[in-house]
């Protein structure tokens, strides 16, 4: 038994806090600021063991050092980044495993939006944090990785099970549903979709955490190397990785 309690921060972002109810332990992703984040284990008379990072970018770890001073909590964060990243205590590479209470975590690296982005993925919880790579029906943008990382690291968050809830970093849902329309216009599902979370939206909802399965279905970069929609978008002689590159192309124009 798990909770997860979701902060929304500055323009777009989401912090998590996860506990494991039987132990108690308790971890925070991606800490944007610390301000909201130590109000509401406050609030909540939690106390938190650990951050976890998944990539470089401030407003991912703009929290670490006030949290660290004010909890004693230790940062887990991307060996790759022990530069960029401040207050790591333990550094994460590929496959490496770490529990959280009855929660396990096994870390993929998973480099394209930054070259030493990883997350966070648990089989037994069904759970992946996946800071910048992968939205609803969006991807994020490649800055310092290649297209080709991209696609592969890509490649390996849609070999996870169906069942897998994703919390990403960022509320892009709306935008990157429109733009998945302009691609597909007809697409009945994604027109459900559309309504769906604008309807959540509307009543101050969260479109985050999202169904993998769902997912792999509908998010127009999960489908670069699909015939069918290689073939709509007029790319039927294209490779998966060109496929992806078009529709990356694209989306940062969109
Ligand atoms: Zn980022």
């Amino acid at each position: 038994m798990f909770e997860i309690l979701q902060i929304p921060a500055l323009s777009d972002n989401y912090i998590y806090i996860i506990i494991d109810k039987k132990t108690n332990k308790t971890a925070c992703v991606d800490p944007a600021v610390s301000d909201a984040v130590l109000a509401l284990l406050e609030k909540k008379k939690l106390k938190l063991n650990y951050i976890f990072n998944t990539h470089h970018h401030h407003d991912h770890i703009g929290g670490n050092l006030e949290i660290k001073k004010k909890t004693n909590c230790k940062i887990l964060g991307p060996e790759k980044d022990l530069k960029r990243i401040p207050g790591i205590d333990i550094p994460l590479k590929n496959n490496d495993e770490f529990a959280l209470g009855n929660i396990n975590f096994k870390i993929f690296e998973v480099p394209g939006h930054t070259s030493g982005h990883i997350c966070f993925y648990s089989e037994n919880a069904k759970l992946l944090f996946c800071g910048d790579v992968l939205f609803s029906l969006g991807c994020g943008r490649v800055f310092e990785g290649t297209n080709n990382q991209m696609w592969s690291s890509l490649l390996k968050i849609r070999s996870l099970p169906d069942s897998t809830n994703v919390y990403c970093g960022h509320e892009y849902t709306k935008s990157n549903i429109l733009f998945a329309l302009s691609l597909d216009p007809e697409n009945k599902k994604l027109l459900n979709k559309k309504n769906e979370v604008e309807n959540l939206l509307r009543d101050g909802k969260f479109t985050i955490p999202f169904n993998l399965g769902k997912e792999k279905k509908l998010n127009p970069f999960l489908n670069s190397d699909n015939k069918n929609f290689q073939k709509m978008l007029g790319v039927s002689d294209y490779s998966s990785q060109r496929t992806f590159d078009y529709v990356r192309k694209k989306k940062d124009l969109f």
